[in-house]
């Protein structure tokens, strides 16, 4: 991996300094900043498979996770056929989502009628979060 310079002073001259978060940190030797950078290619896509496969699992459709995700149906399809993903049927319960930052799920949770009679699944999306919830069908 080639380092990179600093992002503050531009010298050239930079050390590892550790690992967050998954991605490499450095620091400038020239003026002490810290910075970590974007592990490339394989790693983010790994992640975005992860999601994605969770959510299918979850009975969610290809074009609802390519609008979450913003990754192509196609991809997903590849992905789901690659792993050998089977979806269980179930059509007593349908999974809703919802894409909230820190402040919104904060409020979500506060709020005891979001958190009565269901149940669900609060994973890290990017810099946000998404909640998966099931609501059982009533006409059972
Ligand atoms: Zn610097």
């Amino acid at each position: 991996m080639e380092k990179p310079s600093c992002p503050k002073c531009e010298h050239p001259k930079v050390v590892k300094s550790g690992v967050v978060g998954g991605r490499q940190r450095f620091k400038c030797k020239k003026c002490g900043y810290h910075f970590t950078v974007e592990k490339l290619g394989k790693s983010i896509d790994k992640y975005y498979v992860v999601k994605a496969l969770q959510l299918y699992i979850e009975g969610i459709s290809y074009r609802e996770i390519e609008r979450i995700l913003g990754v192509s149906h196609v991809s997903v399809m590849n992905w789901v056929k690659q792993y050998k993903i089977k979806a269980p049927e179930n059509y007593d319960y349908r999974p809703t989502y919802k894409v909230l930052n820190h402040a919104e799920l904060v409020k979500f949770m506060s709020l005891k009628e979001n958190l009565t009679n269901t149940g669900m699944m609060i994973t890290e999306l990017g810099d946000k979060y998404m909640i998966i919830k099931w609501v059982r069908f009533k006409n059972r």
